[in-house]
C-alpha cells in the first residue's frame, strides 16, 4: 500500500492527505505538550479517547447546526475531515476565570464571570500564542469584522452547547479553545469548526469536588491524565469498549 502523504505534523496530532480531494485524515497521538512544548510525555490511550470525545462534541454541535470540518472517525485513532484553510487564531471562551486570564488579571482561580468571554491569540508557538485584540485581526488581515462576528456567535453558540451537556453530566465547562476554518463553496467563503474539541482544549471541573479532568492534570502534575479523560468520556457514554490504557503486555502462562 503506498504510503499516505503527511500534510502537517503539530504537537497532538497528524494531518494526512485524505483519499477524496478536499479531505484529510486527522490522527490524535499520543502525545501531551504543556508551556508551549516545554514539558512533554507520552500518556497511553490518550489519543483514542480525544479522537472519541472530538468526535462526540463534533457531531453533537453538527446536530444543533454549527458546521464543522468533521466528516467522520475511520477507527481508535483517525477521522476524516474536510480540509479548510485554518484562521490563524486560538479562540477562546471563558465561563470562570482560570488559567492566563486569572493570572494576567489576578483573579483567584474559579471566580465567575460576569458572562462569557470570548477572546482571540494569534496561533503562533514561537510568540507564545499572544492575546491580540480584534482591532489587530482586522488591521493584519487574518479575518473580516464579518468574520469575527460569526466566530463570537459561533463559539458562544459552542459554549452553550457543551456547557449544558457538561452540566448534565456533572462537569463545569470552565473555559476552551477552538479554531476555525474556511472553505470555498465556488466562490464564497465558509467559517468551520475546525481542529479538536477534547479536554486537551477544555478546562473541565467536577461540579461536586471541583476535581481538575482536563489537561491540567498533566500540566500541574495532579495524576494520571488518561484516567481524567476516561472518567470525561464514561460520564458522556462515550467510552470505547476496547480502550487499553494499561498497555503493557500480560504473560500468558
Ligand atoms: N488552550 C489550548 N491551547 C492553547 C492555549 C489554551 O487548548 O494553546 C485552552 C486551555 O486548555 C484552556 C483555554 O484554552 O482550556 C484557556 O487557556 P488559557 O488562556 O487560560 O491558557 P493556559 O492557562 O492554558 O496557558
Amino acid at each position: 500500500m503506498a504510503r499516505r502523504k503527511k500534510i502537517y505534523e503539530g504537537k497532538a496530532k497528524v494531518l494526512y492527505e485524505g483519499l477524496e480531494p478536499g479531505t484529510l485524515v486527522q490522527y490524535f497521538k499520543d502525545d501531551a505538550t504543556a508551556f508551549n512544548a516545554e514539558k512533554k510525555a507520552v500518556i497511553d490511550g490518550k489519543g483514542v479517547l480525544n479522537n472519541r470525545l472530538s468526535e462526540f462534541f463534533m457531531t453533537g454541535l453538527a446536530n444543533i447546526g454549527i458546521p464543522t470540518h468533521f466528516i467522520k472517525r475511520l477507527n481508535m485513532r483517525e477521522q476524516l475531515i474536510r480540509q479548510v484553510e485554518i484562521i490563524p487564531l486560538e479562540v477562546i471562551v471563558r465561563n470562570v476565570a482560570a488559567g492566563s486570564m486569572a493570572k494576567r488579571l489576578g483573579l483567584e482561580e474559579g471566580a465567575p464571570l460576569p458572562r462569557p468571554i470570548v477572546e482571540f491569540s494569534y496561533k503562533d508557538d514561537s510568540l507564545g500564542d499572544p492575546l491580540v485584540p480584534e482591532e489587530y485581526i482586522i488591521a493584519f488581515g487574518w479575518a473580516s469584522q464579518q468574520d469575527l462576528d460569526d466566530i463570537i456567535s459561533l463559539a458562544l453558540r459552542v459554549n452553550d452547547w457543551m456547557s449544558g451537556v457538561m452540566f448534565g453530566v456533572g462537569i463545569k465547562l470552565v473555559d476552551f479553545k477552538i479554531e476555525i476554518g474556511r472553505v470555498w463553496d465556488n466562490e464564497f467563503p465558509r467559517l468551520l469548526l475546525a481542529d479538536e474539541i477534547s479536554p486537551d482544549s477544555c478546562r473541565l471541573w467536577d461540579i461536586e469536588t471541583g476535581q481538575k479532568l482536563d489537561k491540567d492534570v498533566f500540566r500541574q502534575d495532579l495524576g494520571d491524565l488518561a484516567d481524567a479523560y476516561t472518567e470525561v468520556a464514561k460520564r458522556l457514554g462515550v467510552m470505547p469498549s476496547n480502550v487499553t490504557h494499561a498497555t503493557k503486555p500480560t504473560l500468558i502462562n
